[in-house]
């Protein structure tokens, strides 16, 4: 079309257009001629943006992982918040890793207009600056929220200056409460890593394996076996996991069988499979048979469960990979509400480390699934991400505060 608006540049300059059209207005054959001249240039014009579209193929593919159309959609029931005022005596800590605003409005759309996670009843923001840097890595922010302090992008439970510092998930121990980590990536990945582990990096995956030997720690699902088992040093910890008396699964199809006792399901030799490449639904098996085991506990229990690859599909600038994991961790939502929702004495909280992306959504249809997705960048953005939360003391997470009051209030909550 610009083509079209310029084409009067060729009459120029304005001298020569008069005399030009005082010619065109004496000679009606060459009047029409000029028209018939225009006529053609604008329809070639027409017909070569629509050519341009057929070939441009390398933004084909591009849009085409920007686009997605969901059709596994699941039922959201609608639940009565019973107990917002009571004591906590269990809570359920969930991270959508790299899940921001637009990740979960996706996930909303993609399933037709709601989500499990709109039965929270209070929301609030969470700030997620790592010590060193205004963009945090997932292990600087898990760290944060296990335990409520800012420290530098790599950290796993350590402080700026690298000291030890007390979990939430070891302070629940030390009170006889039970605890457990589910995770869709290996277990000795940053999230859950940085909730039982006490490493200066991230990538000492090994450490990390044995700092799980030195916790008792009653439930963990996610990959990572070969962390324990092929190690560098030689040494086999599913031997003394068994010595510890956890049952250990490697199979995910059985999980569901283990109801009682120490659980270490370890059921992928590193990293899980994305959703729809063969992981399938054990986030929802591992949340089912994670609240089976601790469900049984006196005291109560920490459990921490996370949506991995959300970041993953963020990083990757997928719309469709940000949208199955986040529709797989909202199947795991559902269940953790509805036993919130049974239970009443169950705080559940559900945030993010950091949002991926830069994520956005420019259409979208509410009808048929289908949305379109933009991106920034491909790696984490500084901006604040929600937190929603469900049962006792939820109200405690409304407003915008930093990622390390996370901690606090679930302390407070738990009354340590
Ligand atoms: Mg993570
Ligand atoms: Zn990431």
């Amino acid at each position: 079309m610009e083509m079209v608006v310029s084409l009067p540049l060729f009459f120029l300059p304005i001298h020569k257009f008069n005399v030009l059209m005082k010619y065109v207005n004496r000679n009606y054959l060459f009047k029409y001629l000029l028209i018939g001249i225009i006529a053609l240039f604008v329809t070639s014009c027409y017909s070569q943006d629509g050519v341009e579209d057929e070939v441009g193929i390398g933004a084909e593919i591009e849009s085409s992982s920007r686009r997605y159309k969901n059709e596994n959609f699941h039922e959201v029931k609608k639940l009565i918040e019973s107990n917002s005022t009571g004591k906590v005596k269990n809570i359920i800590l969930m991270i959508g890793d790299g899940m921001g605003s637009a990740q979960v409005f996706a996930g909303i759309t993609a399933n037709k207009g709601h989500l499990n996670i709109e039965n929270c009843t209070h929301t609030g923001f969470s700030k997620t600056s790592a010590s060193n840097g205004y963009i945090t890595d997932s292990a600087a922010g898990a760290t944060a929220m296990a335990c409520g302090v800012k420290t530098y992008n790599g950290a796993i439970g350590v402080d700026a200056s690298g000291k030890p510092v007390e979990t939430i998930l070891e302070l629940a121990e030390k009170n006889g409460l039970k605890t457990g980590l589910v995770a869709t990536c290996r277990i000795t990945h940053a999230t859950p890593a940085s909730f039982i582990s006490h490493q200066p990096q991230r990538s000492m995956y090994e450490d990390i394996a044995e700092d799980f030997l030195h916790t008792d720690i009653d439930v963990f699902i996610g990959g990572g076996r070969g962390n324990f088992s092929s190690r560098k040093d030689g040494k086999n910890f599913l031997d003394s996991l068994r010595n510890y008396q956890y049952t250990i699964v490697t199979d995910p199809d059985s999980l569901k069988y283990v109801k009682s006792g120490k659980l270490a399901g370890l059921i992928h030799e590193e990293d899980q499979y994305r959703y729809s490449e063969g992981r399938g639904n054990m986030l929802k098996e591992a949340t089912t048979t994670a609240l089976e085991i601790l469900d049984n506990s006196e005291n109560g229990f920490f459990l921490m469960i996370e949506g991995s690859q959300i970041d993953w599909g963020g990083h990757d600038n997928n719309t469709g990979y940000i949208i199955e994991e986040m529709l797989d961790f909202d199947r795991a939502i559902g269940q953790v509400l509805a036993f919130a929702e049974r239970n009443g004495e169950t705080l559940v909280i559900i945030t993010a480390d950091h949002e991926t992306g830069g994520f956005s959504i420019i259409n979208g249809d509410n009808d048929t699934g289908e949305v379109e997705g933009a991106f920034t960048t491909t790696s984490h953005t500084p901006v604040m991400v929600p937190v929603y939360a469900f049962g006792p003391s939820a109200d405690t997470f409304a407003g915008i505060y930093e990622n390390t009051e996370i901690f606090y209030k679930m302390k407070e909550a738990f009354g340590f």
